[in-house]
This record gives C-alpha cells, sequence and structure tokens, in this order.
C-alpha cells in the first residue's frame, strides 16, 4: 500500500499580485498567521509562497524575534563594546574637527570685519582731505566719532563687533590707534590723523581688536608713550592678543590687513624705533 504523504498545500498568489497572509507554514491560529504573513511581506525575504520550499523551518519568524531571523544569533557583548567603541572614536575626533571649523570660520569673519574698515577709512579720507576718521575725543571740537563717519562708506553694513568677542554687550570690538588721531591727549603736538604724514603706513597699526576690560572708549591710549616704547603690560590690557586662539587681528594704516601669533605682534612692538604704534618712529620689523 503506498504511503500517503501529506503534505500542506500552499496557496500562491498569482504573479504580480501582492500577498496578502502566510497561510502555509504556520500551524497557529487565525491572528498569528496573519502577524507571520505581515511581518513576510514587509521584510520581503522570500515570497510568501516560497516559504516551505526554501526556508528552513527554524528560520520562520514565529518563534524567533527580527534581530534573531537576520543574523542566526544575538549580538555578543564584545561585538556591543567594539560598535560603542567606534562610535565613542568616531565622536572624539569630530568634535574638535568641527570646533576647529567654527574658530577658522569666526576668525575670517572677523579679518573680513576690519578689511571693510579699512577700505571704509580710505574712502572717507579721500573725501577728507586725506584724513582719518576722528574719535570720541574730536566730538567736541565738531566730529563724530569713527563708529558713525565710517558707516556711509560701507552702505551701513559694517560690523564693529567680532563674532568670537567674549563682551557681548558692547558696540564694537575694534579700536583706533590713538596716535592715529588729531592730537591725541597723551602727544598734543601729533596730528598723523592726516595720511601723507605716516612715513611706513604698513607698518603702523590703525585698528586692532580690544581687550575684555578696555571698554566704552573707541581709541586706544598709546600717546602717552611718545618718544618711547609700549610697554607689553600695556598693550595687552587694551589689546585682546588672543582673540583667536593665540591670535589676533589687526588692520594697518595702508589698508591692509594680517592676522599675528601674540608673540609676533609682541615682537613688533618691541623692536627698537618700531612703528609699529608709534608713527613717528621709521622702523617696519
Ligand atoms: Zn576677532
Ligand atoms: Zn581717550
Amino acid at each position: 500500500m503506498r504511503a500517503r504523504v501529506r503534505t500542506r498545500r500552499i496557496r500562491r498568489r498569482p504573479s504580480g499580485a501582492e500577498p496578502q497572509t502566510l497561510t502555509a507554514p504556520c500551524s497557529h491560529d487565525a491572528t498569528h498567521q496573519r502577524v507571520c504573513g505581515t511581518w513576510c511581506r514587509e521584510i520581503r525575504l522570500f515570497p510568501i509562497g516560497d516559504w516551505p520550499r526554501i526556508a528552513p523551518r527554524s528560520f520562520h519568524p514565529h518563534s524567533h524575534t527580527l534581530k534573531q531571523t537576520l543574523s542566526g544569533r544575538g549580538f555578543t557583548l564584545l561585538e556591543v563594546l567594539v560598535v560603542v567603541a567606534i562610535i565613542v572614536a568616531l565622536a572624539g575626533i569630530s568634535v574638535p574637527i568641527s570646533r576647529s571649523i567654527m574658530q577658522s570660520a569666526r576668525e575670517r569673519n572677523c579679518a573680513s570685519n576690519l578689511c571693510q574698515i579699512g577700505v571704509a577709512s580710505m574712502l572717507y579720507a579721500s573725501d577728507n582731505q586725506m584724513t582719518l576718521p576722528v574719535t570720541s575725543h574730536q566730538r567736541r571740537h565738531g566730529g563724530k566719532s569713527w563708529t558713525l563717519t565710517l558707516q556711509p562708506y560701507a552702505s551701513g553694513t559694517i560690523t564693529f563687533k567680532c563674532p568670537k568677542d567674549p563682551v557681548k554687550t558692547r558696540g564694537h570690538t575694534y579700536v583706533i590707534n590713538d596716535f592715529l588721531t588729531p592730537h591725541p591727549a597723551g602727544a598734543p603736538e601729533l596730528n598723523y590723523s592726516i595720511l601723507a604724514r605716516i612715513s611706513r603706513p604698513e607698518a603702523v597699526m590703525m585698528f586692532a581688536e580690544a581687550s575684555e576690560t578696555y571698554q566704552n572708549t573707541d581709541h586706544f591710549h598709546f600717546s602717552e608713550f611718545h618718544g618711547g616704547a609700549v610697554p607689553d603690560s600695556v598693550f595687552e590690557s587694551q589689546v585682546n592678543t588672543g582673540a583667536h586662539s593665540e591670535k589676533a587681528n589687526y588692520l594697518f594704516a595702508d589698508g591692509h590687513m594680517e592676522s599675528l601669533f601674540r608673540a609676533d605682534a609682541l615682537a613688533k612692538l618691541k623692536a627698537a624705533n618700531s612703528a609699529f604704534i608709534d608713527p613717528s618712529h621709521i622702523n617696519s620689523p
């Protein structure tokens, strides 16, 4: 007598039609079959109708979690630790890189601001007998601060604030060297606001970034050291020499801008007969 082998019949759907439920390999109740069918249809590992022929029964999802089904086993502790270590390492690399990108963007933004001030100053001078704009000290003589008079020469778009200025409340970060203003209080006999009197304009600092504690003034007070040298401590009490990670931006009297390390700025300051601050000196270190 021929033994009859009972096989489950699989209802196959017409070619191209979307399978709805898995009815053959799972012998559980209708609700569970529907869940299995939904799972199979979403994962799409195999066509619904091919389950019994090409997938081992142990692979069927009704007795496995999704992770177990896909991998055949769970993750070991070592694997998890390796993945976590990789994520931590990548984060450790990406954070300093993004911080560095942000810092250099701020430095470029600050440099751009100073370049705009330089262009505006030269345009102002060309309209005013080649003299530089005055400060709040000269206001009593009928003048206005450069913070006001330079704006029209940049269509009112100049930003006088460094994006990295630690003092958020002050109106401007950049401050003019008082040697380049008419008759500064420390040296009333001088007037280097007239550009033609500056013999080495490429060496003379015109604007720099003010220190955190040097506020509420639009000019530095260096002219009292006329004839001598400005001490480091005085210079750094007024100029933020480390505004951008040990560097700061400086605008010179010929309109060019330099980004100088603190040590380089102090070297220019201390060089013999340096014109870095005092235009009456002739050396250009
Ligand atoms: Zn800056
Ligand atoms: Zn003053």
